[in-house]
């Protein structure tokens, strides 16, 4: 697997978009972004989004959103609205420049009128076991169908009936005639029209035949005036097929540019599979936060703008090429180092009681909520007798490396105080439940009076003002880097085992109580987290880990 990484913002797609503007071939750039609406959109679809968009933005020229909906059988509503919202929340606007294919489908109707009054196009009736038979293969030219000569008159009548209701569904379709001796299969006299009765999301029941997506794909570019029409590698050998309607049609055409589809290890992007995971109910959702979705990365606390910065990172090619996951781990820690406020909170908590600190007392300490942005402002912090510090920063049989607490050992408590271990208590299994420490006063703040030093600095937070809250760590939601393209065994099999851990009983510091789940925290030496709104109840938050400090999946590789 290669990780390829283009700093570069330029790309072969800007080359022909500046020769096309310099010719004189193109005036302006007009782009679109075509989702069949029977999914949510993923991070393969946010490569698409921010190229359309961001090409169209950089040369002043303008990005439609169109809904390539001729397939009523997956087709929801639900999926258009969430595409709408997922767009928005990516950062991206197509005004009033939102169109869908079934706006065209009277249009494509007369079209297809005319390609069968021009004798290139005729109702057949094959079914679909003869038509693959007909159709020849990779080395086999195809055979002409029985149908293929029919009068014009004839094909015309059936056409209308078709539309009419008046045949079964599948018992006809409407072919292009191309030539069924073509080394393009997609040439070979390709179906334009099936009758399928449908229910669509858009119009109805007004249709009981439905185009095909290649003949509706060109012909909405042509309809929009788009300019560039930015496609993904599968469809070059669609092209020759989508030109060759427009020829017939005498209508004008973009330029279609092919570009490598985004592979994302760790992750499969099949709308299909995804459906299935989701179905099978191995997620919680579309939104499940280990889901390639954008619903997921928002839930999970991906700004969007390290989406963005991902897809501006990995750039534009013409093969097919793996990204590995971590690129898109980096970019979002790299985005939520700038901008997330720091803040404590305690996993895995255990239970400190400082002896010498007054029952009653109780301390606010100023702290930075950036280290490196004083901008950002400061927090108090409240602190008493009673803290909780993580299980793991103590350790009874500590090694001399261990700079953390451990008997008889000193440790700095973040902007507190020093405290030192005196006394650890234990239940009856053994397992260390608590742990009684003394405080030096002359320690406030988290530097000595007399100057001695600890090495270690641990986070804390105070027992009497604690947000209790459950945490959710998440991880790569598949073991191992190409689920999908294991022969052996199905994808499924690769999920990770570990890919969520729920911990039902962590103590936060108290602001906390103001998260919303719009807004990113790191928990210091713990990694991005924010508020999961779906989940969380009344005085019960749950968080999301979002992503960790720093990646844990190199070693492991
Ligand atoms: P399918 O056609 O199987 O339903 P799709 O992923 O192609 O799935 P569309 O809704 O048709 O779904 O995709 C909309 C746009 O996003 C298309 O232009 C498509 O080329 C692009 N796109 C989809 N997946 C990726 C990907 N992994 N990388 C880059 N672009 C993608
Ligand atoms: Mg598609």
């Amino acid at each position: 697997m290669s990780t390829t990484e283009t700093a570069s913002p330029s790309n072969f797609i800007r080359n022909i978009i500046d020769a096309d503007l310099k010719s004189g071939k193109r005036q302006q750039v007009i782009t679109r972004f075509p989702p069949e609406p029977n999914g949510y959109l993923h991070i393969g679809h946010a490569k698409s989004i921010c190229l359309n968009f961001g090409l169209a933005a950089e040369y002043g020229g303008r990005c439609h959103l169109r809904f390539d909906d001729t397939n009523p059988i997956k087709e929801e509503d639900e999926y258009v609205k969430a595409i709408e919202k997922d767009l928005r929340w990516l950062g991206f606007d197509w005004g009033e420049h939102l169109y869908y294919a079934s706006n065209y489908f009277e249009q494509l109707y007369q079209w297809a009128v005319q390609l069968i009054n021009q004798g290139q196009a005729y109702v057949c009736g094959l079914n679909a076991e003869q038509m693959r038979e007909y159709r020849g293969t990779l080395t086999e030219p195809g055979k002409d169908s029985p149908y293929r000569n029919r009068p014009v008159e004839e094909n015309l009548d059936l056409f209308e009936r078709m539309r009419a209701g008046d045949f079964p569904d599948g018992s006809h379709v409407l072919r292009a005639k191309i030539d069924m001796a073509s080394p393009n299969l997609n040439l070979r006299d390709p179906v334009m029209y099936r009758i399928m009765r449908a229910h669509h999301h858009r119009t109805g029941d007004s249709w009981c035949i439905y185009p095909m997506y290649d003949f509706a794909h060109g012909q909405s570019d042509s309809i929009e005036g788009i300019t560039h029409s930015i496609c993904t590698l599968e469809f070059q050998d669609h092209r020759p097929l989508y030109d060759w309607f427009l020829d017939q049609l005498q209508i004008g055409h973009p330029k279609q540019i092919e570009f490598a589809r985004l592979n994302l290890s760790y992750t499969v992007m099949s709308k299909r599979k995804l459906l299935e995971l989701v179905k099978e109910e191995r997620v919680e959702g579309w939104d499940d936060p280990r889901m390639p979705t954008l619903v997921g990365m928002r839930r999970r606390g991906f700004p969007p703008a390290a989406i963005r910065r991902f897809c501006e990172r990995i750039g534009i090619g013409k093969s097919d090429s793996w990204i590995d996951m971590s690129v898109l781990e980096d970019c979002v820690r790299e985005e939520l180092n700038e901008s997330a406020p720091r803040v404590m909170g305690v996993l895995r908590p255990l239970k400190v009681v400082i002896e010498n600190y007054p029952e009653d007392q109780v301390e606010e300490f100023d702290a930075l909520n950036h280290p490196l942005k004083p901008e950002m402002g400061t927090r108090k912090v409240p602190f008493c007798r009673e803290i909780y510090i993580e299980q793991d920063d103590f350790m009874e049989d500590a090694p001399k490396k261990f700079f953390r607490l451990a008997p008889g050992r000193e440790v700095r408590l973040r902007c507190a105080y020093f405290i030192r271990c005196e006394k650890v208590i234990k239940n009856e299994l053994g397992q260390v439940i608590e742990l009684r420490c003394s405080y030096d006063p002359e320690t406030r703040g988290g530097s000595a009076a007399d100057g001695r030093k600890v090495k270690g600095t641990i986070h804390w937070v105070s027992a009497r003002h604690a947000l209790p809250a459950q945490v959710r760590l998440y991880d790569r939601l598949f073991a191992t880097a190409n689920p999908a393209g294991d022969k052996d065994k199905d994808y499924r099999e690769h999920l990770n085992p570990g890919s969520l851990e729920l911990l039902s009983d962590c103590q936060l510091e108290p602001g906390l109580v103001e998260a919303d789940s719009g807004s990113p925290y790191q928990f210091e030496r713990l990694g991005y987290f924010c508020l999961d709104g779906k989940s969380s109840q009344p005085g019960r938050p749950v968080f999301n880990r979002t992503v960790t400090l720093r990646d844990s999946w190199a070693k492991k590789a």
